[in-house]
């Protein structure tokens, strides 16, 4: 944090690990998710659409490692770049038999590669292959870090999205990794219909409580085909403004943990995908508008974490 930025952001959080700036590289895989393929459930999480994610990757037809060798040189060559993080982006990145997993994380140690990345959902998150990441940890020195979806602490608007878990799950999976000492971001989503200020705020402080190092903040936006674009398109729900939306935002960072990094404020998505996104405002212009907010009013990241020691002076 600094004068000009009163959050945690991404990149010093990865310059105070490794001493220079690191990019991540995505990798896409094949693969489903058990929200999906009716493991879980048929229909998936209302604002999934099939792509499961992204849009900046390549095509599944190359390996991993062909993946991370052309993202890798582009990358290098364009910004100069040293030092890499392999990221496992779309769908639910260990959702899949062991072999297979094993062999994709084999296929990440490259020259460079500093971190794997890899995202998946809170009840794919399995004994063997934590096993197996600790080992390849000791033995490359690449970190593991995991990002799992939670999007609320609300577990009645998680049954509204359709997520096929709750907060437990969630909960268990965050203390499994975090007990390989390997390193948890958490997505959220800011401005879900069913939730209020009070629920973003113990979204904050459960993040906080459970030692998650990131944080990654998206807004709600709505993409095409999906349940959550025929409930906007028949008036069943209602989008909080921009204004409120810096707001919560705003909330959330303060009561949020100083030391837990801020991927990002809001998400995107391109527009030709979404027939709602961040109230067609880049994404840019938003996080600004909440770093100047907080500047003005001397806000900062977690200037309301007051929890973490006991809050009854004695
Ligand atoms: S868990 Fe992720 S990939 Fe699976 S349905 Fe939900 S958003 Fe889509």
């Amino acid at each position: 944090m600094s004068i000009n930025n009163p959050y945690l952001s991404y990149s010093d959080y990865l310059k105070d690990i490794y001493g220079e700036k690191v990019y991540k590289l995505p990798v896409k895989l094949n693969l489903t998710c058990p929200n999906r393929d009716g493991n879980v459930s048929k229909g998936g999480c209302i604002f999934c659409n099939e792509k499961g994610g992204s849009f900046e990757n390549l095509d599944v037809s190359f390996s991993v490692k062909e993946q991370i060798l052309k993202n890798k040189d582009y990358i290098g060559k364009k910004y100069n770049a040293k030092k890499y993080i392999v990221y496992f982006q779309n769908f639910s990145n260990t959702y899949m038999k062991y072999d297979d997993f094993i062999k994709i994380i084999n296929e990440c140690n490259i020259e460079d590669i500093v971190g794997i990345d890899i995202s998946t959902r809170p009840d794919c998150i399995y004994d063997k292959q934590l096993d197996f990441l600790e080992d390849f940890n000791k033995k490359t020195n690449i970190d593991i870090y995991f990002e799992l979806g939670l999007q609320t602490t609300n577990y009645h608007t998680l049954d509204k999205l359709n997520r096929g878990h709750g907060l437990s799950e969630f909960i268990l999976a965050v203390n499994k990794i975090k007990n390989r000492n390997f390193k948890v971001c958490a997505h959220v989503i800011i401005g879900l219909p069913w939730d209020n200020e009070l629920d973003v705020i113990e979204t904050s402080k459960m993040i906080s409580v459970l030692g998650i190092n990131e944080v990654k903040i998206h807004s709600l936006y709505i993409p095409k085909n999906t349940v959550l674009e025929k409930m906007y398109s028949d008036n069943k729900i209602s989008l909080i403004s921009l204004d409120e939306y810096i707001d919560l935002v705003i909330v959330f960072l303060r009561y949020l943990k100083k030391d837990i990094a801020v991927q990002r404020l809001v998400g995107r998505m391109p527009k030709e995908e979404s027939v709602f996104c961040n109230w067609n405002t880049s994404w840019w212009k938003i996080r600004d508008l909440i770093v100047e907010k907080m500047i003005n009013s001397d806000f900062y990241q977690g200037d309301l974490c007051n929890y973490l020691d006991g809050i009854v002076f004695i």
